[in-house]
């Protein structure tokens, strides 16, 4: 079914123009000096005792400033409603956790229990997240009259733009990306924004093969249609919707897979109807966004610098901070952390590994001989979150975090 929004309800996309009324408390919440000072010294600190080493693309992208900033200024803006966000307004605790405690309650989810959307009143204010919502959830709250103010990110909405074009053009979008994350939910809806449309998710070059083995006429319908039983839309018969295909993907894929897969589907589709005929029933487009290219080429630079070990810092739902972890298990010892909690002294560490659900336990994990120690953030965790990371790291080596940053230093200086 193709949803309906309703035009008249405006939804507030721009901010409210009260930034300055919210920078200190957002400096004092997220930011950190001692990121300051790394980035101030090229993204280095040397001590006798180590060396830490920063990416030099790491934590908040431009989509995130913009989602918490804009969540900051809500409560300014409405002082006197209930607020609320749909769900997590970013994948860090950290953020979520401070939204909760600054007033903000929470539609689902784990920050302040279950606000079922009936008991939303016209008068109340629903931020929605950085990812976007789907169309239907977005129908939903319209027709609850409620205020909506939406943070989501430009680069998101590219992505909607593109899987429109498909569905409007007669082509299947096929989406790289995770079927229950939020911003693909929200794309595989625009996937099907036209009568007919339909949408299959991917998540990895494995599925992709499944789908190039079926265009190539090598597939089997039953279990392709068990594999993708929950990411494909409703109704895909892989004999009819396949046979024009227009690939994209969430934004915080691992790029150099997204291009494969886009490469390998396109290949197939050669094979099948041949170079012309393939030409019109392809289409292809990097959706990748430009932070996370950024956070993707810069871990690979750091991780070939020659590390012992580096700590990647980042919610564990958070899909760009996993692939950064990925990447950097590929050249040395890698651990993925979200909180600083996580580190119990040099001999324990409470981490996730790449491609894993759960959590792991290493011990003696920083050994004495390990001195070139290096660091990335996902995109959606704070400066002070990774500060504090690094200079329990500092401490551990036994360095005097508390003297490293020179007494005046201040950000102003950079
Ligand atoms: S990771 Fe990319 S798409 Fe997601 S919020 Fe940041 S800039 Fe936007």
């Amino acid at each position: 079914m193709v949803e309906k929004l309703i035009d008249a309800i405006p939804i507030y996309k721009r901010g409210f123009g009260l930034k300055a009324e919210v920078i200190g408390e957002l400096k004092s919440d997220y930011d950190s000096l001692l990121i300051d000072f790394l980035e101030a010294n090229d993204y280095r600190i040397l001590t006798p005792q180590v060396e830490i080493l920063l990416a030099r693309e790491f934590g908040f992208c431009y989509g995130v400033d913009r989602a918490v900033d804009y969540a900051y200024e809500t409560r300014k803006r409405f002082p006197d409603r209930r607020l609320f966000l749909t769900a997590e307004i970013i994948h860090n605790p950290r953020v979520n956790r401070r939204l909760a405690e600054l007033g903000i309650r929470f539609l689902t989810g784990q920050y302040g229990g279950e606000n079922p959307l009936e008991t939303l009143e016209p008068a109340d204010v629903v931020l929605l997240p950085a990812f976007g919502v789907s169309k239907s959830l977005l129908a939903r709250l319209q027709a609850t009259g409620c205020i909506l103010v939406d943070t989501t990110c430009g680069s998101v909405a590219n992505v909607w733009r593109r899987v429109e074009r498909y569905a409007r053009e007669g082509y299947t979008s096929i989406i790289h990306g995770k079927y229950d994350h939020e911003e693909t939910i929200a794309t595989s809806s625009r996937a099907e924004s036209e009568e007919g449309a339909k949408y299959l998710v991917v998540k990895d070059m494995a599925e992709a093969e499944t789908v190039c083995a079926y265009i190539e006429g090598r597939g089997n319908r039953g279990s392709f249609l068990a594999t993708f039983a929950k990411s494909s839309s409703k109704g895909f018969d892989p004999d009819l919707h396949l046979a024009k295909v227009g690939v994209a993907n969430q934004t915080t894929m691992l790029s150099s897979e997204s291009l494969a897969i886009a490469r390998r589907i396109e290949e197939s589709m050669i094979r099948r109807y041949g170079q012309d005929e393939a030409s019109k029933r392809f289409l292809s487009f990097d959706t990748i966004c430009s932070a996370t290219q950024e956070r993707q080429d810069a871990v690979i630079e750091l991780a070939q610098s020659g590390l012992d070990l580096m700590i990647v810092v980042g919610g564990f739902n958070s899909s760009n901070t996993g692939h950064l972890c990925e990447i950097g298990a590929e050249h040395c010892p890698t651990f993925h952390i979200d909180e600083v909690s996580r580190i119990e002294g040099a001999e324990r560490i409470r981490h996730k590994r790449p491609f894993a659900d759960t959590l792991s336990v290493t011990e003696h994990w920083l050994p004495e001989g390990f001195r070139r120690i290096g660091f990335t953030a996902g995109a959606s965790t704070p400066n002070q979150v990774i500060g504090e990371v690094i200079a329990t790291v500092l401490k551990l080596k036994g360095v005097d975090v508390d003297s490293l940053v020179p007494a005046g230093f201040a950000p102003s200086q950079l």
